[in-house]
């Protein structure tokens, strides 16, 4: 995504872990929902102030709380051979997976985990898709009106640069002030007309637009879902201290806020990041104007009233972002030069025939 806020990011994986986390706009998968915390405030289980479960966190009452399990039972099972066993059979087979679902991301070079399929993440992009529908039902501009056309002209030289024709792409433009755009996974784009301003020109859309669909092509989405997978053992972690009693209830609310400032909001930028540099050498292979992302950039530093420090955001600054597009530009001109600015995808295809694809523009540095 291109604002920082609203944003969503998606691109498809193919499934062979656990049910993916339903996630809803903007693209944040949650994690699990724990046991409410009333329940440790004493000895008994406490379900309903007032007919209702409660789950208010209160401090003090979980200091005072007698834990649910000692360190001193948890120690005995731990000193079980079973336990042991076990133990070693769940972290082997942890590696193994791990190992074994690691992948490349295109264009960039980078390999992570990706333990999602295609399909599971479309299907999550299907129900999204449904509900961004009814919401922005009377907003959505006829594909007469020049904005729509002019987001339709864009997509139609990104889409065969990209080569994810294959994909069923669809484009809706909103009549919204919201500067933002975003892709969901199926290949559904939804374009705020407010963000075309900051575009200016087909070049800044393509930018724009080029940004989007590199979070497609490189299946962001799939990868934000499984880092979940890997995350939620830790966080349980942090929860059976509570459990114990060593962190006084409050290890769920660190633990997530560790992981979320010291794990997932890194791993977020990482991947705009990547959007950025994916996006500069699509926009070019479609013959835009690669230099036009660092103008979109600007344009959108000055219409942020409120610059988010760096480490807070899941968004790189728009200085940053300016930086590294700057220091990218000579590689995404030659990508360009190469292409001989071929407008029709029967030229971009040679030309990524020629090329081998996305292998022809190297890695990401
Ligand atoms: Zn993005």
């Amino acid at each position: 995504m291109l604002a920082r806020s609203n944003s969503i990011r998606v691109l498809p994986a193919k499934r062979v872990c656990t049910n993916p986390k339903p996630f809803h706009p903007p693209i944040r998968i949650p994690f699990a929902s724990s046991p409410s915390n009333a329940r440790f405030q004493s000895g008994r289980p406490r379900y309903g102030n007032y007919g209702r479960r409660s789950s208010r966190f209160d401090p003090d009452a979980a200091r005072r709380a007698r834990p649910l399990l000692t360190i001193d039972q948890v120690g005995r099972v731990a000193d079980h051979g079973g336990t042991k066993v076990i133990g070693v059979v769940v972290v082997v087979g942890g590696v193994v997976f791990y190992y074994s679902h690691q992948e490349i991301v295109p264009v960039s070079g980078r390999q992570r985990f990706n333990c999602f399929s295609d399909e599971s993440v479309e299907g999550e992009g299907a129900l999204m898709y449904k509900k961004i529908m009814m919401e922005y039902q009377g907003a959505i501009l006829p594909d007469w009106d020049r904005r729509s056309k002019m987001v339709h002209r864009v997509m139609s030289r990104l889409i065969p640069a990209s080569e994810m024709e294959h994909v069923d792409w669809e484009v809706h433009v909103i009549d919204s002030p919201e500067m933002n755009a975003f892709v969901i996974p199926g290949g559904k784009v939804f374009v705020f007309s407010g963000i075309l301003p900051i575009a200016k020109t087909d070049d800044g859309l393509g930018a724009i637009l080029g940004h989007e669909i590199a979070h497609n092509l490189a299946r962001h989405a799939a990868e934000s879902m499984s880092s979940m997978v890997l995350l939620e053992p830790v966080r349980w972690i942090f929860i059976s201290l509570d459990v114990m009693g060593i962190t006084g209830g409050l290890g769920r609310i660190l633990g997530d806020i560790a992981l979320n400032f010291g794990l997932m909001r890194p791993a977020s930028r990482k991947q705009e990041s990547e959007a950025d540099y994916i996006g500069l050498m699509m926009m070019s292979k479609a013959c835009y104007e690669p230099s036009a992302a660092v103008g979109v950039w600007q344009r959108m530093e000055k219409a942020q009233a409120v610059e988010v420090p760096a480490w807070l955001s899941t968004h790189p600054t728009n200085a940053s972002r300016i930086e590294k597009i700057q220091e990218w530009l000579p590689k995404a001109e030659m990508a360009r030069e190469e292409s001989g600015c071929a407008a029709t995808s029967l030229q971009a295809r040679a030309f990524a025939d020629v090329l081998g694809g996305w292998r022809g523009f190297g890695e990401m540095h």
